[in-house]
């Protein structure tokens, strides 16, 4: 079981039950919970939609769009039934923070959800476990059982005459199943690959109904922000990014773990101060700043805010969240070509460049790391990266390409020392950071 962190600079509002026994229900009660849904009841949905809005909650599977605006997509009339659908398929390497709320607070999980409910006019909520996660299934399963047993699921839910249904699943182990189309087919016992868009969810989604698809995350934020109020959760975090964010903190640093920081935190602060810099003290090479499909940072531009605008404007991601510390023992071409090998093995096949593409960089790099490279594959590479780009059916297309051409591009230097058969200048450095 992951250790759980802390530092004083944390703002708990999503972790703030971690560790304190909540899958418990009636401990869950006594800290406060089931109390969100039943404002929620009373106030009606357009001042749910109103108050997310009103929150700058944005997304924190990674895409980073507004929740409230994503719940006001979806028809207030609808002929056929409204889902919502919690994505805790957390696949993205460096991630691991729905891991803990599913761990540590799952009525949350399952608040969320009825709240989402009450917001589109659904009855029906499904939440969406990683396959690789069954371990945690079991602690889901429980808290919906409980929560069915007192009544706060199912056909008159707080006695209010509402209902709503809760079910989970878990995945097959499959990375592309994050994507919410995917994550819809194979909800539906397809297999796991995207949809063609538009038509969107909202409209036109789970068994063809308009359906509201949020990371589990983002779900379990709601409660909070009913509970606390928008304006004093928007107050948390930087303009247009509100409240907090489970940043996990690995790789080479001295206090790895996930921790509750406020949108818009200094990334630079987060690995020195949070992080207690990096290990051994070491000299920091690149970080990775939300995922590995994030493109890579060098030392000199961390200085930035976490948040999905700032990180953007310095040409990477904010992504999911997961921070990872690369100090100057890792040789980046390897670091590069294990981050292909995972999205080429997670590749799909469905369409070509993504297909093609990931088997390309992963064979040159894999050459080219072995000694057996030419001066040519450097910008081979480079450009066949940059050539996927938007030109996938899906986003796992991008998230092969993005950090590659980053590597490539930023560590140019490195890629030239492996010329000519000259063995790895790291190769006696056998510890990577994780990817
Ligand atoms: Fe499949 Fe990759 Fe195409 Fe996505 S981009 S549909 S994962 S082949």
């Amino acid at each position: 079981m992951p250790k759980l962190v802390s530092h004083p600079d944390e703002v708990k509002i999503i972790s703030r039950r971690f560790g304190q026994g909540a899958t418990n229900i009636d401990r869950y009660l006594e800290l406060g919970g089931y109390e969100a849904v039943k404002k929620c009841m009373a106030q009606g949905p357009d001042w749910i939609i109103n108050e997310m809005k009103a929150s700058n909650l944005r997304g924190r599977g990674g895409a980073g769009f507004s929740t409230g605006m994503k719940w006001s997509f979806v028809p207030k009339q609808s002929a056929k039934p409204k889902y919502v659908l919690v994505n805790g398929d957390e696949s993205e390497p460096a991630t691991c923070k729905d891991h803990l709320i599913f761990l540590h607070d799952p009525h949350a999980i399952i608040e969320g959800t009825i709240i989402a409910g009450l917001a589109i006019g659904a009855k029906m909520g499904f939440i969406y476990l990683r396959g690789e996660y069954r371990y945690l299934l079991e602690i889901m399963e429980r808290a919906v059982a409980d929560a069915y047993e007192r009544g706060f699921l199912g056909k008159n839910i707080f006695g209010s005459g509402n209902e709503f249904e809760v079910i989970t699943q878990s995945g097959a182990g499959a990375y592309e199943v994050g994507e919410e189309s995917a994550l819809m087919e194979s909800l539906e016992g397809k297999r796991g690959v995207p949809r063609i868009k538009p038509p969107f969810p909202a409209v036109v989604g789970l068994y063809g109904g308009p359906t509201v698809i949020n990371n589990a995350e983002t779900i379990a934020t709601v409660p909070h922000i009913i509970a606390m109020g928008a304006e004093a959760y928007s107050a948390v975090g930087t303009p247009r990014n509100g409240g907090t964010r489970l940043f996990g903190l690995s790789g080479h640093v001295e206090r790895p773990g996930v921790y509750e920081l406020p949108m818009g935190y200094n990334l630079k602060k987060m690995i020195y101060e949070v992080g207690g810099g990096v290990r051994g003290g070491r000299k920091l090479k690149a970080v990775v700043p939300g995922g590995s499909s994030t493109p890579v940072l060098l030392p000199e531009e961390i200085d930035v805010g976490m948040d999905f605008d700032q990180v953007g404007k310095i040409g990477s991601m904010l992504g999911s969240g997961g921070v990872v510390v690369i100090d100057d023992q890792t040789c980046i071409v390897e670091f590069a070509l294990r981050t292909i090998t995972f999205y080429q093995h997670e590749s799909c096949g469905w369409c070509i460049p993504c297909r093609e593409g990931t088997d390309w960089l992963k064979k040159s790099l894999t050459r080219f790391h072995a000694g057996f490279g030419v001066a040519s594959d450097i910008d081979n590479i480079q450009y066949l990266a940059e050539n996927m780009l938007g030109r996938t059916f899906c986003p796992l297309g991008d998230a092969a390409a993005m950090p590659t051409a980053a590597f490539v591009k930023k560590f140019r230097k490195e890629f030239e020392d492996h010329l000519d058969g000259k063995p790895c200048p790291f190769a006696k450095h056998v510890e990577m950071a994780v990817v």
